[in-house]
């Protein structure tokens, strides 16, 4: 009942009209798909998203990856029992046989460590929240909006790459989303006001993209929104800087000037203490490690400091931070390391070892809704998953939505 009968992969398009994989596993009894998202701002470590490099699709096409999964994973994988996750993503590594997945493609072998665990979960009639986490996981995570975007996301002087809105002050997930969705409306006003009507064009999370070069206006512009929104106490901002972005031969080229690592932290101590300011994600370059010790030690009392390109979910890299101390939070994104299983492990020696963990779309996105599954399963209290618009963003809000119907009374709120 239980045994993978079919394993199949075909193209299809993410969020910015490039081509990406989705997988489809088949059990006698059930069904499970599911699609790759892909980064912009990608750290130099994660797994590798094999792409085809032909006349395709200007070389972004993915018929090595898929064709990978149709004639390499799924008859291997035929007959295996689905709901052995660790099995699975264990025999598709152990085929791939590199550190990267460079051999058969993190984005094939990932569609399909995701479809399997959604079969699974279909075949033994659970939702795929209940199958991923335990009988009473029922956190709901506060929704990271990312309302201005950025850096490598938009074709404005931004440098750093994401301006969120948390609404911690929130009772209920709902309500925290409907008032992230209000401050959205509010600042697309405020906007059109100050900069005009095209400072509301977005960017690839749907966050408007304004003509500002000053990075702390934009943080000025969210707080007016804020407030302008009646949600002073409730709502705080977070950032993704993505650093390494503006990083070039050891200093940070921002703001229009050159700086070093402390002068980047003294901005960002600024920065904390003049807005409401909850979340630092990737404040600092990936090979900084020693300014992400500087900064952790300084501010890390105060602020949650989240590594993304620093850590790429992998968790041998995750260990040496939490062994030196760097960071306190980790962003976790699938498809930077390549199976279901290892993500959960990332996941899991995170917490145990006092860090937050906040789960992450990629700006390249789909209508999957995979990671606000995942983020009610390891009960970790954050999510960010772009602004509320857009179909890619509003699907994972919309899934998260469903949970918390489900969940009716049992559902609790944010971090915890
Ligand atoms: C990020 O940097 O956190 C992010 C979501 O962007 P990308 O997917 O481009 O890495
Ligand atoms: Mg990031």
């Amino acid at each position: 009942m239980y045994e993978i009968e079919s394993v199949r992969a075909f193209e299809v398009l993410d969020s910015r009209g490039n081509p990406t994989v989705m997988a489809v596993v088949e059990t006698p009894i059930s069904y499970g798909r599911a699609a790759v998202p892909s980064g912009a701002s990608t750290g130099a470590r994660e797994a590798l998203e094999l792409r085809d490099g032909d006349d395709r699709y200007m070389g972004k096409g993915v018929m090595k990856a898929v064709e990978n999964v149709n004639l390499r994973i799924g008859p291997e994988l035929f007959g295996m029992d689905v709901r052995d996750q660790c099995g699975i993503d264990g025999m598709m590594i152990e085929m791939d046989g590199t550190e990267d997945k460079s051999e058969l493609g993190a984005n094939a072998i990932l569609a399909v460590s995701m479809a399997a665990s959604r079969a699974a979960a279909a075949a033994m009639d659970v939702p795929l929240y209940r199958y991923l986490g335990r009988p009473n996981d029922s956190v709901l995570p506060v929704p990271f909006m990312n309302v201005i975007n950025g850096g490598e996301h938009a074709g404005n002087d931004l440098d750093i790459q994401e301006h969120m809105i948390a609404p911690v002050g929130a009772k209920t997930y709902k309500e925290g989303l409907r008032m992230g969705v209000e401050v959205y409306h509010t600042l697309a006003t405020l906007l059109k006001e100050r900069y005009g009507p095209a400072a509301t064009n977005v960017g690839d999370e749907g966050g408007y993209a304004p003509p500002i070069d000053d990075p702390v206006e934009a943080f000025d512009v969210i707080l007016e929104a804020i407030d302008r929104a009646g949600y002073t106490d409730e709502v705080k901002i977070a950032v993704d800087s993505a650093a390494s972005e503006f990083y070039q031969n050891g200093s940070y080229n921002f703001g229009g000037r050159s700086l070093d690592s402390t002068d980047m932290i003294d901005f960002y101590e600024r920065l904390i203490q003049e807005y409401p300011i909850i979340s630092l994600e990737d404040p600092l370059a990936e090979d900084d490690w020693e300014g992400f010790l500087e900064i952790t030690e300084r501010i890390g009392d105060r602020v949650q400091i989240v590594g993304d390109d620093l850590f790429v979910s992998n968790p041998a890299i995750i260990e040496r931070g939490i062994e030196e101390g760097i960071c306190n939070a980790l962003l976790l994104k699938v498809n930077q390391i390549g199976t279901l299983t290892e993500a959960l492990d990332a996941a899991t020696l995170s917490i145990k070892n006092g860090y937050g963990v906040m789960v992450s779309h990629r700006s390249g996105e789909t209508c999957d809704d995979f990671i606000a599954d995942l983020s009610v399963a390891l009960s970790c209290g954050q999510i960010k998953t772009g602004a509320p618009a857009r179909s890619e963003r509003t699907a994972k809000y919309n899934r998260l939505l469903e949970i918390d119907d489900e969940l009716g009374l049992s559902s609790k709120y944010g971090i915890y």
